[in-house]
């Protein structure tokens, strides 16, 4: 079967389905593809909130998205695109209002303005939250409109390749998870808005989901992945599980505290103390736990205590209700009656899919947002609260520049041969993956896909984590490279059954490997200490050589990297101090 659109998505989270919307609304058929159904994708896990410069907080009342842009650009280690930065802050309050109105069920101020709290890096207390749900809240409003407005959803359909050529995006190949068939998906624009790449490592507060396919898919297709080095590693996940404790914890004014019971932040951040951005939290958290000053988990390791006890019950129940859901179930504790056991982990890919900041990539109709894209707007190290507010801000542009493009081009005339090509190519792909070892040798292949992620989760965890050395990173690239000639001997069964989730993994994993050798070439190569991207043997940040985004491209061979310059608007580069 072919299907045809003007405009696909391929992702139903919050840039997807915002995306979808706003092509829909221009008048455009549009479709949307997701791997999962849609109120499932990872940002429904967003917990803390969404900034906004609202200035409703009493303490709030001078901020504005000028403020909000400075704060950003200086969390990004003035590695963001000031230019993206500022269009991002200025559009920020009307996202809130437009949530507001299609019923998105903010906590509230006694006065009924929409509540904001503090969150890391900020000046004013500027996130938007509803409860600890805030993600939850954002996705379901938004599939409502979806719905409402008649847009189809494809609902576990796994894009596994674009069909380009002559540098033009003309649809996909998708793999039909309940049929167990390949099926092409014409359209005008393709939209990649399929999030984060966390599960490369293994402690990680990602769904098991969030594996970066789409940034390998993009990638291969001739799109270069931006600034791939800087992972955020999020200071409070619970130990073992590694499930989020969220900034709103901290945000409502809850502490780190030692094997000493000393808030040791006072050391490291003496002004904002636990509200310092998250780079450098979990780097003062790792710093206590190597200093043998947090305490030992025989199987999980070094952690410290965040502590919300103070905060009262009421309090807790009302503004943290997940976080007590988490520490029950996961943990057994009560944390309104004990402190919470956390450590690091890999959080959010700050890099991605290069685009401009209406998502349009080097490859003509194809375009891409959210988690999976680098715009860049968190440059070296992403706040807290910025990246749901990306997700709206920059889904909403790719959607009017998509749409506007498919509308501008004389109707499409679909080259019939071409989709067929690129199906027959994947499909003969595929059998060379499940053959394993060789044409003649139909299901030969010996390699375990669950044993060589693992070994790539544990690399990137032990060599590519917070602090990174020479050392590590080439010991790190020759395992994934190694891991890389053991994938082409994976052992994948048939692939025309119905959910065959062995294959997705399988196809998942290829996108992983690809995805990890971007990241640890870049950490490799940037010989600084910026942002989230912390060099033992390169500690101090580096502007004469450094004040530039890495671009790594496919080939054969591996990622090859280049570099582009940062758009600097109104604020120069200063030491950050907080
Ligand atoms: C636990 C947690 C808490 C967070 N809390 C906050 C917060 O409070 N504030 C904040 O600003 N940010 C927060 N973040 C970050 C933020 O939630 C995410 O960056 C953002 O929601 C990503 O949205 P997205 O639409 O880009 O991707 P996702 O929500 O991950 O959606 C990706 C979609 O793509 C689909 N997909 C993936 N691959 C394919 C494929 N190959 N084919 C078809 N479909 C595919 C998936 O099915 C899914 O529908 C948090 C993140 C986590 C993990």
């Amino acid at each position: 079967m072919i299907k045809r659109c003007d405009v696909l998505v391929v992702g139903g989270g919050l840039a997807g389905l915002r995306a979808a919307l706003e092509a829909q609304a221009n008048g455009l058929n549009v479709v949307i593809a997701s791997k999962l159904y849609p109120v499932r994708s990872h940002s429904g896990a967003a917990q803390g909130g969404i900034n906004a410069a609202l200035a409703n907080h009493p303490e709030g009342q001078n901020d504005n998205p000028g403020l909000h842009a400075f704060d950003t650009v200086k969390g990004s280690d003035y590695l963001a695109d000031q230019d993206a930065v500022e269009i991002m802050t200025a559009a920020a309050p009307d996202v809130i209002y437009q949530l507001d109105h299609w019923g998105c069920p903010f906590s509230r101020l006694a006065n009924g303005r929409v509540a904001q709290r503090p969150f890391g890096g900020a000046g004013f207390p500027r996130t938007c939250y509803g409860a600890d749900k805030t993600g939850h809240y954002i996705l379901q409003t938004l599939y409502e409109q979806v719905i409402k407005n008649h847009i189809e959803t494809l609902n576990e359909w796994l894009v596994i390749s674009l069909i380009v050529e002559n540098k033009t995006c003309s649809g996909v190949i998708a793999f039909n998870l309940q049929s167990g068939q390949l099926e092409i998906i014409e359209a005008g624009a393709v939209i990649v808005a399929t999030g984060g790449s966390g599960r490369i490592y293994g402690k990680s507060s990602n769904a098991f989901t969030s594996t970066g396919l789409g940034m390998a898919i993009a990638y291969r297709a001739g799109v270069p992945l931006k600034d791939m080095e800087f992972i955020q590693f999020h200071p409070t996940t619970i130990i073992g599980k590694n499930i989020l404790m969220t900034e709103g914890c901290r945000g409502e004014g809850g502490y780190l505290v030692n094997k000493n019971n000393e808030r040791f932040m006072k050391k490291y951040a003496p002004d904002k103390m636990e509200l310092a951005p998250r780079d450098i939290v979990s780097r003062s958290i790792q710093t206590e736990i190597n200093e043998g000053l947090g305490f030992t988990d025989p199987a999980f390791g070094g952690y410290v205590y965040l502590d919300i006890r103070h905060l009262g019950a009421d309090k807790i129940t009302e503004r943290l209700p997940g976080v007590v859901e988490i520490c029950t179930d996961f943990l057994g504790i009560n944390p309104i009656k004990e402190p919470i056991p956390v450590q690091p982990g890999q959080h959010y890919t700050m890099g991605g899919i290069d685009t401009d900041k209406d998502g349009v990539t080097e490859v003509q109709g194809l375009y891409a947002a959210g988690e999976c894209a680098c715009v860049s707007v968190h440059g070296a190290n992403r706040l807290g609260g910025n990246s749901l507010l990306e997700t709206l801000v920059f889904g909403q542009r790719a959607g009017a520049h998509a749409a506007q493009y498919v509308a501008g081009r004389a109707k499409q005339k679909f080259n019939e041969s071409l989709p067929d090509y690129f199906l027959k190519q994947q499909e003969s792909r595929l059998q060379q993956l499940t053959m394993g070892a060789g044409p003649d040798k139909i299901g030969a292949g010996t390699e375990n896909p669950y044993q060589i992620r693992n070994e790539l989760n544990k690399t990137m965890d032990a060599l590519v984590g917070i602090f990174r050395t020479e050392s590590d990173l080439k010991y790190a690239l020759s395992g994934i490279e190694a891991l890389k000639q053991r994938f082409r001997k994976i052992k994948a069964p048939g692939i025309f059954s119905s959910f065959n989730y062995h294959l997705l993994w399988v196809l998942e994993l290829e996108g992983n490997l690809d995805v990890a050798e971007a990241i640890v070439k870049g950490a490799l190569a940037r010989r600084e200490s910026r942002g989230s991207h912390s060099r033992r043997d390169f500690p101090k940040r580096d502007d004469v050589h450094w004040l530039k985004h890495t671009l790594a491209t496919y080939t054969k061979e591996g990622a090859v990297l280049s570099d582009r310059p940062v758009t600097i608007t109104k604020f120069q580069p200063q030491e950050r101090k907080y």
